[in-house]
């Protein structure tokens, strides 16, 4: 199988192209798109010899044309660049590997060229899933989840037909401030919330996962991926991360998917799906393990989750308002701008000023996200 990758240097499009070693004979990587990271793309291409790149900035491409001016492959920039990527002639699935916002437009334009997507940026599907569900409907292309929480959901599907879900249990780890009041969260930095307990991610998810936002996006990506309403899907805190996710029917069995947290895993069974083949790690010892314990989500503590089911359930553009707010506030955490408690003000600041749109199209979804940001730099002053 032929694929492109969006985002190949961050952690799932690096976890990605470790799959695509061990089985080089199976898999063929024909683009990859990324940031600003052009040393890791250089030994990228000169590895795996897509025959186009592409990076954010004009900039960098100039640069990297000339460390790579010795090998056959073309090298494009900016928006043009990750569509160029996304629409590949001779990719048949585009692992959308990329973080945030920008995901959109590349995966819109992946659905049209027919190309089936391994997703992993779920703010696409937070923000725009009522158009690219339908879209992807259309175009006869599948989306096969990526994220652990959402690939557990859809093996757990497996094999049940038109059998109704009655609920999905989201399970989520609590994050590295599982416990703490509001008050303890006042002071925490940013080196505490990039200190997750279980996995090893990028540093925009990792302070979501610190939030819960990054539970609350979840909710979303599983209402769009497995066409559920928001009353059948509950978050379950499960803090060793060993089930990941799980599907309860009517007649109240519950199926789940353990594992050793891996996102090797999902990423291979998005890539062969409906086929398993060897992964190379730890495998689950449960006499080690000993228990697995539960919890309620608190909430209140953690807005993230509460701020997303309203969003979600309200719709329209409220979930990109969301969305684009917490984008912008944990680039602004990360910097050591704000608080970590001024993540959710800003968010709920932007909610209470934005006037909802019904149904937005991906044009009005992009213009939302510009409004979250000229709102925050003229009106939020921190
Ligand atoms: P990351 O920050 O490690 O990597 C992001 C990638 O996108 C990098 O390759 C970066 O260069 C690229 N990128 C960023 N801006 C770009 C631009 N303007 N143009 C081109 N490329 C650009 O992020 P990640 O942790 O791998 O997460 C990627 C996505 O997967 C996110 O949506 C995240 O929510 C989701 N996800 C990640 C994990 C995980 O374990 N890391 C798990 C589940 C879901
Ligand atoms: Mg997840």
């Amino acid at each position: 199988m032929k694929i492109a990758i969006l985002g190949s240097t961050g952690s799932i499009g690096t976890q990605t192209l470790e799959v695509v070693r061990a089985y080089r004979e199976d898999i063929e990587v024909v683009a990859l798109a990324a940031g600003n990271n052009i040393e890791l793309l250089e030994t990228q291409v000169r590895e795996f010899q897509p025959k186009l790149v592409a990076v954010a900035s004009e900039e960098r491409a100039a640069e990297l044309r000339v460390m790579l001016s010795d090998m056959d492959v073309t090298v494009a920039s900016g928006m043009e660049g990750l569509i160029a990527v996304a629409t590949k002639e001779d990719a048949q699935m585009v692992v959308t590997a990329i973080v945030g916002m920008i995901g959109i437009q590349p995966t819109v334009a992946a659905i049209k060229a027919g190309k089936d997507i391994a997703l992993a940026n779920k703010e696409t599907l937070v923000t725009a899933g009522h158009r690219i569900m339908p879209l992807a409907k259309e175009y006869g292309v599948a989306i096969l989840p990526v994220d652990s929480e959402h690939s557990a959901i859809f093996q757990s599907l497996q094999g049940e037909g038109q059998n109704k879900i009655s609920r999905i249990l989201l399970t989520a780890s609590g994050g590295p401030f599982r416990g703490k009041t509001r008050e303890e969260l006042t002071h925490v930095t940013v080196a505490d919330a990039l200190k997750h307990p279980n996995w090893s991610m990028g540093q925009k998810i990792t302070i979501d996962s610190a939030t819960l936002v990054n539970k609350g996006l979840e909710v979303m990506e599983a209402k769009w991926l497995f066409g559920v309403e928001y009353d059948n899907v509950e978050v379950v805190v499960q803090p060793q991360s060993v089930i990941h996710s799980m599907v309860e029917y009517e007649d109240g069995g519950v199926i789940a998917q353990l594992g050793t947290p891996d996102m090797k895993l999902p990423i291979q069974y998005a890539l062969f799906y409906p086929n398993r083949h060897y992964l190379k790690g730890e495998r689950l010892d449960f006499a080690k393990l000993g228990s697995i314990t539960f919890e309620k989500p608190d909430m209140d503590t953690f807005e993230g989750l509460k701020l997303a089911y309203e969003v979600g359930r309200a719709g329209g553009s409220l979930p990109t308002v969301f969305n684009a707010a917490n984008e912008y506030a944990v680039a602004r955490f990360l910097k050591g701008e704000i608080s970590f408690l001024e993540i959710y003000e800003m968010i709920k600041s932007c909610l209470a000023a934005h006037t909802k749109l019904e149904n937005p199209t991906v044009e009005e979804i992009l213009e939302t996200q510009k409004w979250v940001d000229e709102y925050i730099l003229s009106h939020y002053h921190v």
